[in-house]
Formats: structure tokens, sequence, C-alpha cells
């Protein structure tokens, strides 16, 4: 299949290839396009083929439930079983944006869109590329990232190019997109509504609409035997190819555990990376040296992450090691997705305190 790119911004619309992409969905094919969260790759949620599709053009196992995209809260009822009123609430508050809500389904959506699930994961996003889309598409675009399975999510149309070209029908170049993680996943199906997965909507700000929202105890384990809700945060996710270690302690003790290691390494020949700040770049030697921004940038981290990942695979490194991102809104949700990048590996370097 030869894919076609087509591109545009949200304040220019290329209404015609919006049509055209929507014919895409509705006759079965797929579409990768920018959201306010990461790339999504989208197919017709309705259609149990589209989302056998999907999962063959990710690579991703089929337990792993997709997300319905919406593009008006009137669609909302058609595709689940009951609105409760924390839902509704939700709604009110954080829609369209970067919110996903699970929902027990209706018989309207396919099994295979929710990975055999009796329930549904419903986002109503807020870029206008990705509204017009799900609107051209006839209400409902089943969308995860648009990534082969294991790899970091996309935030530039080139990172679904390298993933997915020849493997879906057309793909939309809408820019970098503005949070760079997935969206919050919260589950409204249970005694109390849970968090399955930290993003830009943090618990705080939940909790200021629901009261006290619990959060699912594996989002910051290691696989183990306990089962994540959201089945998807079970898999190995976002890694790059090189091995990720992530360096915990001072400042300077990081500073100088990072050195000693990529010297190290690069005595035996490897080439090393290290994931950093505009405040302590200068300070590392290493083959390639990344900041995510400024630590002053609460939002930075979480926008450069899975580029800066993809960057490390393209330069050819092998070890890569990174500064801890723990502070800030989003702290939560960027060391969730750097943990399960890292297969968890840390290596605490504080030196003996006294
Ligand atoms: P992605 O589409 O790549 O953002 O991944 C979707 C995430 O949503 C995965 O972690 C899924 O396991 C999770 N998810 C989707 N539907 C459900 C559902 N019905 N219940 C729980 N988690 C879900
Ligand atoms: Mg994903």
């Amino acid at each position: 299949m030869v894919t076609e790119y087509v591109r545009m911004s949200e304040d220019e619309i290329d209404q015609e290839a919006i049509r055209r992409a929507g014919k895409i969905l509705r006759e079965g094919g797929l579409v990768a396009f920018p959201t306010e969260t990461v790339y999504g790759l989208g197919g017709d949620a309705l259609q149990p083929e589209s989302s056998r599709r999907i999962y063959a053009a990710k690579g991703r196992p089929s337990d792993n439930p997709l997300i319905v995209h919406i593009c008006r809260l009137s669609d909302l009822p058609a595709i689940v079983d009951e609105i409760p009123p924390q839902a509704q609430a939700l709604a009110e508050r954080f829609w369209p944006g970067p919110l996903t809500m699970i929902f027990h389904r209706s018989s309207l959506v396919p099994t295979e869109t929710t990975g055999g699930l009796d329930t549904v994961a419903v986002r109503f996003p807020s870029n206008r590329i990705a509204m017009a889309l799900i609107d051209a598409a006839g209400g409902y675009v089943a969308a995860p990232s648009a990534n082969r399975s294991g790899r970091p999510s996309p935030t530039l149309a080139r990172h679904c190019r390298e993933d997915l070209d020849g493997r879906v029908e057309m793909i939309i170049d809408g820019g970098q997109v503005g949070i760079g993680l997935e969206s919050t996943i919260i589950d409204l199906t249970g005694d109390e509504p849970t968090i399955l997965r930290p993003g830009f909507i943090t618990r705080p700000m939940l909790e200021q609409v629901l009261g006290e929202v619990q959060v699912d105890s594996t989002i910051f384990t290691a696989d183990s035997h306990q089962a994540p809700k959201a089945p998807g945060m079970k898999y190995r996710h976002y890694a790059p190819r090189g091995e990720l270690v992530i360096c915990e302690g001072n400042r300077d003790d990081v500073i100088s555990y990072i050195n000693r290691e990529a010297a190290a390494r690069g005595l035996l020949g490897h080439r090393t990376g290290v994931i950093c700040t505009d405040e302590t770049r200068g300070a590392y030697r290493a083959d390639v040296v990344r900041s995510t921004g400024s630590r002053e940038d609460e939002l930075a981290a979480a926008r450069e992450l899975f580029r800066i990942l993809r960057d490390m695979d393209s330069e050819g490194v092998e070890f890569i090691y990174s500064e801890s991102f723990e502070e800030g809104a989003l702290g939560q949700a960027v060391m969730n997705r750097l943990m399960k990048a890292a297969g968890h590996r840390v290596a605490d370097v504080s030196g003996p305190r006294t």
C-alpha cells in the first residue's frame, strides 16, 4: 500500500483532504492524524474489520482495547450503556480535551474495538484537525497512538512515517503535538473513580470535580503479578532500542555518575546518550546529549520526551542515561512513561549522606 501524506494546520484545515480521509475511514481504511496529546492511528470504531486492521498495523496484541474518539457530546449515549453523573461533570469540565473515560459499552461497539471487554474507553479530543476528521468519518474513530506497539508514541508526523509507512492509507501532518503524552484515563465503572493512566489532566484537577479519586496501584510498579486495569499498561512500552537507566539523586551526584558511566561505555566502543535539562546539559560528556528544556517549564519534559527517545534510536545510541522528572504537575505522568521506557531500571546515585 502506498501511504498518502497531507499537511495542514488547525488554523487552515484542508477540507478536501479531510473529506478524502473521512471516506477512507468509512470504507474501512486507516488514517494517522494529530491530536493534542499524541498522533492517533484512526479506524472506524464501529467496524470490527477496521479495529482488526489497527491491531495488525500497530502489531498490537488484540486484548489491548482501543479508545473511541468522538467529536460531539451528543454522540456519546449511542456507544455507552449509561452516563453516570460523574462522567457528565467531567465531560463538562474537561471535554473537548486530553481525558479518556471508561464506560460500560452499548452493543453498537464491537468487541474487537474493546479488546473483548464490556467496557469502552471514550475521548473527545480538542485538536480541530482531529475533530474535523472524526466528523467526516461518521462520528466514531478508534485511535490508539500511531506507533508500532512497544515504540515511543509519535509526537510528529515523521514518527508515524517511521512506524506506519505502507501500513496505512493516509498520514495527516499537523506539526508537533502540544502535550506530548497520551490522555489521562479514568475508570468510572467501578465503586470509586480510578485513574488508570496519568496524563495532562492530573489527579488534583479530577478531584476538584469529583472529590476523592483513586489511582490504579500498578501505574508505578514493574510488571508483576498484579494485572493493571488498563490492559495496555501491562505491555512493554515506549522503549528505545538502547538500554535506558533513570538516574536519581542530587544534581551533582547524577552528573558525575552519568559522566563516569558514559565514559566507561565509551571506552568499550559503545555509543552513549543523556536525557537532561537546559540547566545541566553543558555538564554532560556523551555522544548524544539532549535536553527536554528548562525545568522551569512544567510542560517541556512531557512535550519532548518521546521525540528524544526516538532521536536516541536514530542516533544509534546503545546506552541512555536520563535525569529524573518527578517535580511539577506532570511529574507523575512523565515518570510513568519514562519508567516503562526504562523497563523500571533506576540507579539511585546519591552519595553517602553525612
Ligand atoms: P493508546 O490507544 O495507545 O493510548 O492506548 C489505549 C489505552 O487505553 C491502553 O492502555 C488500553 O489498555 C486502555 N483502555 C482502552 N479501553 C479500555 C477499557 N475499556 N478499560 C480499561 N482500559 C482501557
Ligand atoms: Mg499507545
